[in-house]
């Protein structure tokens, strides 16, 4: 991005000279910086990195949707964390949720303050056979490192659990009661959509009329060196997500031998209707990049400031730069991938059943109909059929003046005082996004340091992540559980 503010520069100086500036460059600071930094709560760093190495050789895999559980890990996982957090386990209720899913419950003695609950998935991409030799150490060894810790679900999203559950443990150990009630709630198969472990943790929750303060799941992190509009490290919050849709296209046809094919084949049908799709792409909006930019825009340049502040005449120029990127062309739009094709079985056979599907991640304002609606109205043809599966329409838009973001940026600010914090689009999928029946504040980030590197090692080869990082993240949790529902006056 710096460099499409670099190119748009040089228009910027001539829309000045020529008088069209506007005195909206200048955006309110809101970033806080604590004079003193936050106390961290001291830990056992060679027992935390014992069980956290341990979790990660339980091999909770989520096969491709709809494969059935493997129940064995899952049962051993839980096994795991009845034997490593006894103060947890002697104080919070458990409930066991379709099997493998579980919620802890920690109650308050303050029944005037909504709850809080805190999320994370105990299930892990698979590893490919093929890259097996690839990864430094064995992705289910846990081996520990140099300071690191190795393995499948290292930071994805084992380090969300098991430093919740750490960081909840030291302070039952210290002998504090919550005021506020909370609960944990990890589900199991979140990596597959969810439906039957977030989705059925949120029915529970619903049949008892739970209402939370807020919810925090995964999503955002604290970047260095991937958003380039600001050069300090950036603490992303997700408030948002994009919805998910497969849409399968048939083409179904007589069949027959290859030696004498009609016109159009099925996947030549098909074919057409692709091209259509990657040609006509759905339209793009700065919307939801100007959310993050309106929080650290006053940390950039002036050239950048200007670009964004003056939208009216440069969001053209932003959106075709964005749209250069794979990245960030995903923030800016609905998207469309043809990932699976299927034709016949032999290749002197005529399909007589073709077909393809499109996975499409769905922005905030359209919804799972008037995707589905716009996509066949590019395709506009009847000898194409669909089938809808997997479908999620985008998550609502969650409040930044919340107590819950309140919270959670404090605490990031105090944690990280090199960073900036803001607001963004997660372009993925989380189980949080189930949970928006019982809240309207779900936000998304966990304590952990990436780079762009680090950030494609997550259901990559060679998933990592350093003691320290790790450290934090309990440290972290330790402060927003104080806040949240210890404090002797906690925030209503
Ligand atoms: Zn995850």
């Amino acid at each position: 991005m710096k460099i499409l503010f670099k190119i748009i520069g040089g228009i910027v100086a001539v829309v000045i000279i020529i008088g069209f500036y506007r005195a909206n460059t200048l955006y309110v600071d809101t970033q806080y910086y604590p004079e003193n930094e936050t106390q961290k709560v001291a830990v056992n760093i060679d027992k935390v990195t014992d069980t956290f190495s341990k979790a990660i050789q339980i091999a909770t895999i989520s096969k491709d949707y709809p494969a059935p559980v493997t129940p064995e890990p899952f049962l051993a996982f839980h096994q795991h964390l009845i034997d490593s957090f006894p103060a947890v386990h002697s104080f919070a209720s458990r409930e066991v949720i379709n099997n493998y899913s579980l919620v802890y419950k920690f109650a308050g003695t303050d029944d005037s303050l909504k709850p809080i609950l805190y999320m994370g998935h105990m299930d892990v991409v698979p590893v490919d056979e093929d890259t097996l030799e690839k990864w430094s150490y064995a992705p289910f060894s846990g081996t520990v490192v140099d300071g690191i810790i190795w393995g499948r679900g290292a930071i994805d999203d084992k380090s969300t659990v098991m430093a919740l559950m750490e960081a909840m443990e030291i302070t039952l150990l210290q002998g504090e009661v919550p005021k506020r009630t909370l609960y944990f709630a990890f589900g199991h198969d979140e990596e597959i959509g969810g439906s039957q472990g977030a989705k059925k943790v949120a029915e529970y929750f619903q049949q008892q009329g739970i209402n939370f303060e807020f919810v925090l799941d995964e999503g955002g992190l604290i970047t260095e060196d991937m958003i380039s509009i600001v050069d300090q490290p950036l603490a992303i919050i997700g408030i948002a997500e994009k919805g998910f849709m497969n849409i399968r296209l048939i083409a179904e046809r007589p069949g027959g031998h290859s030696s004498m094919p009609p016109e159009n084949t099925g996947p030549g049908i098909l074919a057409q209707a692709i091209v259509k799709l990657e040609q006509n792409k759905f339209p793009a909006t700065a919307k939801y990049t100007n959310i993050t930019f309106d929080a650290v825009g006053s940390h950039s340049d002036l050239t950048t400031r200007f670009v964004m502040a003056n939208q009216w005449i440069t969001e053209p120029l932003i959106i075709s730069q964005m749209l250069k990127k794979q990245r960030t062309a995903a923030g800016i739009r609905t998207t469309t991938a043809v990932t699976m094709l299927k034709g016949s079985s032999k290749s002197n056979i005529l399909p007589t059943k073709a077909s393809a599907v499109v996975n499409l991640r769905i922005l905030p304002g359209e919804t799972t109909d008037t995707v589905f609606e716009y996509v066949k109205s590019i395709i506009n043809d009847d000898r194409i059929s669909y089938e809808v599966f997997m479908a999620n329409n985008p998550s609502k838009v969650s409040s930044t003046e919340s107590l819950g973001y309140k919270l959670i940026s404090q605490t990031i600010r105090e944690f990280a005082n090199d960073a900036l914090v803001a607001p963004y689009l997660v372009m993925g999928g989380t189980d949080s996004k189930h949970f928006y029946p019982l809240t309207d504040s779900v936000y998304r980030f966990m304590m952990i340091r990436v780079n762009p590197k680090t950030m494609s090692l997550i259901h990559g080869i060679d998933e990592h992540i350093s003691i320290d990082n790790y450290v934090m993240s309990i440290q972290f949790f330790h402060e927003l559980l104080r806040k949240s529902a210890f404090d002797n006056e906690a925030p209503k």
